[in-house]
C-alpha cells in the first residue's frame, strides 16, 4: 500500500501516467467498434468502417435495429429517387494531442434533412437537425450545402449517429465530406472563387446578348439571354448559392425550384431554337411539336405551385433529356443550307450529353452520383453557352455577308454587271470626299446610243443586248480603275471620273467613242456597225459644285448638242446651250437626225 502511494506521488508517476496516456484511445473507444482515425485530418469522403442502413422515414433511432447497418462502400453512395430515411453510424477518433476541429459536410444541395446524434468519449448524446426547410439564416455553419461543425477532444472520440432524408422521393447521395475545420474553410474559398468567375462570366455574356439583342433587334439574342439567365439560376440552385445569396428568406424555393427551374430553362433552350433556327418557316411540324412540349413544361410548372410532385418531378427529368433532340434538329438545318447551324448542333451533344449523365446519375444507381459528374454537366453547360454563342456569330456574319450581297446585286445592273442607277449617288457621295481631298475636278458624261432603236428593230432585240454588253466592256477597259461606269437608263450611260482638266475627261469619252465607233458588234453572222454620243458636264471644279441632278441636268444639255450636231460625237456643256428649248426623248430620237 505504502509502495502504491510513493508510486503514485514519487518520481516515477510520470511513468505511470504515460502507460495510462499511450493506453488512452484504446480505453477510449472500445475494441468491437472501428474508428475513422482524425488525429490527422485533412479532407476525406465517409465511407467504411462507416455503417449505413435504409429504413421507413417514420422510424426512430431508438427502433432502428443494430444488426442492419452494413459498410458504407462506393458503390451505396448514389440510392437513385428514394423515399427511405438513411442512418449512417461512424466514430471518429482522434489520437493527437490537440482537439480536433471538423466539419462534415453533405454534397447535394437538394438533401432535405440532416439529423445529427453525437457524443464525446461516451457521454450524453446530443443532437442537432439541420435542414434547408428553414431560412438560411438559421443554419450553424453558413455554407451552402447542410453541413455541420465540431471538435473531437484531444485523445478522445466522437460517436455519430447521421440521418438523412427527403421530405418527398428524390434523388439520394450518401456522399458527405469530413474536412479538418481549416482545409474545409479553404477548400471553401476557393469553391466560391470558381463560382464567382463562372457566374460572372455568364453574367457578362447575358448583358452582352442583350445589347445585342437591343441593338440588332432580334428577339434570338434575347431569348439566347433569357436560356443564358434560366440555366444560370438553375446552376445556382443546384450549387446551392441561390438560397445563400438569392432567396435565403424563401423555404419553398430550396427544394421545389429545382424542378421548377429544370422545366424553365428547357423551354427557354426551345425558344432559343426555335428563333435561331427558324423552325416555324423551316420545320412548321417540328416547330409544332416544340410549342406543345413548351406548353407542357410550362404547365408542370403550374402544377408544382399547385403542390403536384412526382409527376412534375418525372417531367422535369424528360425534359432535360428532350434537349439533346435539338442536336439532329441543329443537324437537320445545317443540310438544309443554314450552315451556321452546325455549332449549335454540336453545342447541344455537348451538353446532352453532360446533363443526360447527370440527370441518369441523380436517378438511377447504374452511374456514381458525386459531384465530379455534375460539375461534368456544368462544365458542359459552359461549352455548350460558348458554342452557341459561335453559332449566334457565325449567324451574324453571315447575315451580315448576304446583306452586303443584297446591296451589291440591288445596285448591279443584271444584264452588263456595270452599277445600275442606284448606285449613281453613292458613287456622286464619294466622288465629292474624294473632291475634297484631293481638289481633282469631277465630271460626268452621259452616254447615249446613236439611232439604237434601229438596231433592235433591224436585228431583234437580243442583238441590241450584246451591243449594250459591248458598249459595258468597253467603258470598263478604258476608264481607270477609280473612275465610275454606270447604266443610268435603257441605253444611257454615266460616267463619273476625276480628271485635271474639261479637256482630259473629254478625251476619254472621245477615246470610248472612236473605241466603239471603230469595234462593230458580230451577232448571227451580222456585224452592227454603231455609234454613240456623249455629252459632259463639270460636277465639283474650282467654278463651283454641282448637285447630282444639275450635273445630270447639263450633260443632258450637252449630249442632246451633240445628237443635233450629227450625233457619233462628244461634246462639254456649255452655258449657252442652255437657252434651247429640250425637245422630249421621242422627239429626239426619230426627228433630230442631222
Ligand atoms: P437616239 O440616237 O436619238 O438616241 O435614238 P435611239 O433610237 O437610240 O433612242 P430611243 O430613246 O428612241 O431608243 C432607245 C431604245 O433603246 C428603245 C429601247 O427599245 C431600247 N432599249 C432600252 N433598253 C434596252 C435593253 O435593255 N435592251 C435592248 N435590246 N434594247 C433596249
Ligand atoms: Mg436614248
Ligand atoms: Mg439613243
Amino acid at each position: 500500500m505504502l509502495y502504491v502511494v510513493r508510486l503514485w506521488s514519487g518520481k516515477c508517476a510520470w511513468i505511470v501516467w504515460c502507460v495510462l496516456g499511450l493506453l488512452a484511445p484504446t480505453v477510449a473507444a472500445p475494441a468491437n467498434e472501428v474508428a475513422i482515425e482524425i488525429g490527422s485530418l485533412h479532407d476525406q469522403l465517409v465511407r467504411a468502417p462507416a455503417m449505413f442502413q435504409r429504413a421507413p422515414t417514420d422510424r426512430t433511432l431508438a427502433q432502428l435495429s443494430p444488426d442492419a447497418y452494413q459498410p458504407l462502400t462506393d458503390d451505396d453512395v448514389n440510392q437513385g429517387i428514394s423515399d427511405q430515411a438513411f442512418w449512417i453510424r461512424l466514430r471518429l477518433r482522434n489520437s493527437s494531442d490537440r482537439p480536433v476541429r471538423w466539419v462534415l459536410s453533405h454534397e447535394t444541395t437538394y438533401l432535405d434533412r440532416l439529423t445529427v446524434h453525437w457524443s464525446d468519449n461516451g457521454g450524453p448524446r446530443q443532437v442537432r437537425a439541420l435542414t434547408d426547410r428553414a431560412v438560411f439564416a438559421n443554419r450553424s455553419e453558413a455554407y451552402r450545402t447542410l453541413a455541420f461543425a465540431h471538435a473531437t477532444p484531444a485523445t478522445g472520440y466522437t460517436d455519430l449517429i447521421l440521418r438523412l432524408s427527403n421530405d418527398k422521393p428524390d434523388s439520394v447521395s450518401l456522399n458527405l465530406h469530413l474536412a479538418e475545420a481549416s482545409v474545409f474553410a479553404a477548400q471553401s474559398r476557393q469553391t466560391y472563387a470558381v463560382y464567382g468567375l463562372y457566374y460572372g462570366a455568364l453574367l457578362v455574356l447575358v448583358f452582352v446578348s442583350l445589347a445585342a439583342a437591343w441593338m440588332l433587334r432580334q428577339w434570338v439574342y434575347f431569348h439566347y439571354a433569357l436560356f443564358l439567365v434560366a440555366s444560370g439560376l438553375m446552376w445556382a440552385l443546384l450549387n446551392g448559392l441561390a438560397y445563400q445569396y438569392l432567396w435565403p428568406q424563401a423555404v419553398f424555393w430550396h427544394n421545389e425550384g429545382f424542378h421548377i427551374l429544370y422545366l424553365l430553362m428547357a423551354a427557354a433552350a426551345f425558344q432559343f431554337s426555335r428563333s435561331f433556327l427558324f423552325t416555324r418557316q423551316g420545320f412548321p411540324w417540328i416547330d409544332r411539336l416544340i410549342r406543345v412540349g413548351q406548353a407542357v413544361m410550362l404547365a408542370g410548372v403550374v402544377l408544382r405551385f399547385a403542390g403536384v410532385y412526382l409527376p412534375v418531378l418525372v417531367l422535369s427529368y424528360v425534359s432535360l433529356v428532350s434537349l439533346v433532340l435539338l442536336a439532329p434538329l441543329g443537324f437537320m438545318a445545317y443540310r438544309r443550307g443554314q450552315v451556321y447551324a452546325r455549332w449549335y448542333a454540336l453545342a447541344w451533344v455537348i451538353y446532352g450529353v453532360g446533363l443526360t449523365l447527370s440527370v441518369i446519375s441523380a436517378s438511377t444507381r447504374w452511374l456514381p452520383w458525386g459531384m465530379e459528374s455534375l460539375a461534368f454537366a456544368q462544365a458542359a453547360g459552359v461549352l455548350e453557352a460558348l458554342l452557341l454563342l459561335v453559332a449566334l456569330g457565325e449567324r451574324l456574319s453571315g447575315w451580315d455577308r448576304d446583306r452586303r450581297l443584297a446591296l451589291r446585286l440591288a445596285q448591279q445592273d443584271p444584264l452588263t454587271g456595270l452599277t445600275n442607277r442606284r448606285g449613281l449617288v453613292p458613287a456622286y457621295e464619294a466622288f465629292r470626299e474624294r473632291y475634297a481631298q484631293t481638289q481633282v475636278p469631277v465630271y460626268l458624261i452621259l452616254i447615249d446610243l446613236d439611232y439604237f432603236k434601229n438596231v433592235n428593230d433591224t436585228y431583234g432585240h437580243e442583238a441590241g443586248d450584246r451591243v449594250l454588253v459591248a458598249l459595258a466592256s468597253l467603258m470598263s477597259r478604258v476608264s481607270r480603275p477609280a473612275d465610275v461606269c454606270i447604266r443610268y437608263g435603257g441605253e444611257e450611260f454615266v460616267i463619273l471620273l476625276q480628271a485635271p482638266s474639261e479637256d482630259v475627261a473629254l478625251d476619254i469619252a472621245e477615246r470610248m467613242r472612236q473605241d466603239f465607233a471603230g469595234q462593230p458588234t458580230g451577232h448571227g453572222g451580222c456585224t452592227i456597225q454603231h455609234t454613240l454620243t456623249a455629252g459632259l458636264s463639270p460636277v465639283f471644279s474650282a467654278n463651283g459644285q454641282l448637285s447630282l441632278k444639275q450635273a445630270l441636268q447639263q450633260a443632258d444639255q450637252a449630249l442632246y448638242q451633240a445628237k443635233r450636231a450629227g450625233r457619233n460625237q462628244c461634246r462639254a456643256y456649255r452655258p449657252a446651250a442652255q437657252a434651247l428649248p429640250r425637245p422630249t426623248r421621242s422627239e429626239r430620237g426619230v426627228h433630230d437626225v442631222d
